[in-house]
């Protein structure tokens, strides 16, 4: 379905759960947040009624997110039952990795390939910093399951943070040089309290890259054309195994391009992640309505999506929304 700025809308992430056995400090305020009560949280069969009805208005691609997905419980097998939806052609998993190692068979066989895995530092007290308790060895067996398995694409996301993992850039970058992994750096955006803790952090994709091509050219990989990588900006240090993406939500946004919706864990329809405008599908669900209904409440958020967001690109990211991402899906 296009919306009214001629995108095309295909893209839906799901969020399954906005708890997280982490608590990383650009996505939770160190307090923590106030939960949604798991009567409000959608069950899976309600979550595959609104797919259902997404992929019969023109969503092809799932990914499911948290949170983190892989706390909730039986999230293999509702991810199993999504392929009985013919429309849907892909369906993609982000997790931060630390139940992935018990986890990846189960995904491979509910017919997940192409995942994403969150990794902020290589160095284990860092990690341990960042994410206020993890334990990095966890992470990495995971990433080194999923590849035995056969996953593929396998993608590391790195949040990059001044004065935090600025330092650790080129060391990312290394790592594609023998590895088959797409190392993906993420600029740093402004949400929830966690953004004000994190004002003045932020880091452009331009320095980034930057520093890369201080130790290697980066060639291009997609070229106009391949819609497959969506925003990220892909590329090689000659010779590479593996790939480095740029994802610049806030320096060089790519709201003209956007073909996504979020479907968060309490069951509400949002058309920009940094926009706090919902349409909540949960009360009408459960309310009995209709699938017609349903469509028709999709049909008129689709209409409502704005045309970009309104992060300024600057240092110090003033501008936020107030929801924190795991509540949101990420
Ligand atoms: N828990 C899973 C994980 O960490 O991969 C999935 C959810 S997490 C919210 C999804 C992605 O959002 C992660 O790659 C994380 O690094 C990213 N993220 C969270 N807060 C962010 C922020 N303030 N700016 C940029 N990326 C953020
Ligand atoms: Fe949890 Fe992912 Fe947010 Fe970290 S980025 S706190 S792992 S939801």
């Amino acid at each position: 379905m296009f919306d009214i700025y001629n995108r095309d809308i295909n893209y839906l992430r799901v969020s399954v759960t906005d708890r997280c056995n982490l608590r990383c400090s650009y996505c939770m305020p160190k307090e923590g947040f106030s939960r949604i009560g798991h009567d409000d949280i959608l069950r899976y069969e309600e979550i595959r009624r609104i797919i259902r009805i997404a992929a019969g208005l023109g969503i092809t691609k799932i990914r499911i997110t948290g949170g983190e997905p892989l706390v909730r419980r039986g999230v293999a097998e509702f991810i199993a039952s999504l392929r009985a939806i013919p429309e849907l052609k892909d369906i993609s998993l982000t997790t931060n990795g630390i139940l992935l190692e018990s986890c990846a068979e189960d995904l491979f066989a509910a017919g997940i390939r192409r995942i994403n895995i969150s990794l902020d530092s290589l160095n284990a007290d860092k990690y341990a910093r960042i994410t206020r308790g993890g334990e990095i060895h966890a992470v990495l067996h995971g990433i080194r399951k999923v590849r035995e398995t056969g996953f593929s694409p396998i993608k590391i996301n790195i949040v990059a943070i001044k004065g935090f993992n600025d330092d650790e850039i080129l060391d990312f970058a290394r790592m594609t040089i023998k590895n088959p992994y797409q190392i993906r750096f993420i600029e740093l955006m402004p949400l929830g309290h966690a953004g004000i803790e994190n004002n003045g952090r932020y880091i452009s994709n331009a320095l980034v890259r930057e520093r890369i091509e201080s130790f290697g050219r980066l060639e291009p990989v997609n070229g106009p054309g391949n819609g497959d990588e969506g925003p990220a900006r892909i590329y090689r240090l000659a010779g590479g195994a593996g790939e480095i993406g740029f994802i610049s939500p806030v320096s060089g946004h790519f709201c003209g391009t956007c073909n996504r919706l979020r479907l968060t864990a309490e069951g509400h329809l949002r058309t920009c992640l940094l926009s706090d405008d919902e349409t909540d599908l949960r009360g009408p669900l459960r309310a009995g309505c209709a699938n017609a209904e349903l469509e028709k409440l999709i049909r008129e958020a689709i209409a409502r999506k704005p045309r970009e967001h309104q992060i300024a690109c600057t240092d110090h990211l003033i501008k936020k929304c107030m929801k924190e991402m795991p509540a949101i899906g990420g």
